[in-house]
């Protein structure tokens, strides 16, 4: 070792484990059978078990954390979606377009792209509605700061942010809900801007704020949602986009 220009006892470590799993590969390569080389190979194969142990903790670790952080999505998808209000227990009312009742919805925006249907999703962190992650509302994207306006006459309900513990938008993002002229509950989600009140009452085709990518969102767009009853419902059918 005094030869070697070393100066971390744990580079050392590593240094002399290299050069014995070198050895030890050498001398297994050459097939060295002796008695002598086999107490050798044993001694140098212990020291090369460390070697791989550490590199099966170290995977470990990386395994439990990659396994680990979509879990957390979920818990933090249920989490926010709770926090929205959204009855995550309510069975699957997909296709019940009769209970949205009469009339039809404004599209919210000009010429989106419809990104996510209503229903079952295979996106990880929306709440879980009958066990499976469920889409609550319909994502209609268009480009960022685009007007959104009511689809429905009615009464805003909420105006503001859905943030966890620390401050930060998540879920919903900035968000409108209005509750309509027929009870239902529209609410518009992701805004970058809001441009509604609490207590405003707003009619169809009037601006309530502007396409965002807030809270849990991969891009510009908003995220439509309709509950009757509490429930959500898919409004595609009643949706003139
Ligand atoms: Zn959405």
């Amino acid at each position: 070792m005094a030869t070697t220009p070393v100066t971390s006892p744990a580079l050392a470590g590593v240094g002399r484990a290299i050069s014995e799993t070198g050895a030890w590969l050498g001398k297994t390569v050459l097939g060295a059978a002796s008695r002598a080389s086999q107490q050798e190979v044993f001694g140098l194969a212990a020291s090369n078990t460390k070697i791989l142990l550490g590199f099966i903790l170290a995977n470990l670790v990386l395994t439990v954390g990659l396994i680990s952080a979509p879990v957390m999505a979920v818990v933090f998808g249920l989490g926010t979606a709770l926090q929205a209000g959204v009855p995550i227990t309510s069975v699957d009312r997909t296709g019940e377009a009769a209970a949205l009742g009469p009339g039809l919805f404004l599209c919210p925006v000009q010429h989106p792209v419809v990104t996510q249907p209503f229903g079952p999703t295979t996106f990880v962190g929306e709440p879980i509605v009958n066990g499976v992650p469920f889409h609550t509302g319909i994502d209609l994207a268009v480009p960022l700061g685009q007007p959104i306006v009511a689809a429905s006459s009615g009464t805003v309900t909420f105006a503001g942010g859905q943030t966890n513990a620390f401050g930060l938008l998540v879920g919903y993002g900035q968000y409108v809900t209005i509750t309509d002229t027929q009870g239902r509950v529209e609410l518009y989600g992701h805004m970058s801007r809001l441009l509604a009140s609490v207590g405003q009452v707003v009619q169809a085709g009037q601006q309530i704020g502007q396409v965002g990518s807030t809270g849990f969102s991969s891009g510009p767009h908003v995220h439509f949602e309709v509950r009757v009853g509490g429930h959500p419902v898919n409004p595609a059918p009643n949706l003139r986009c």
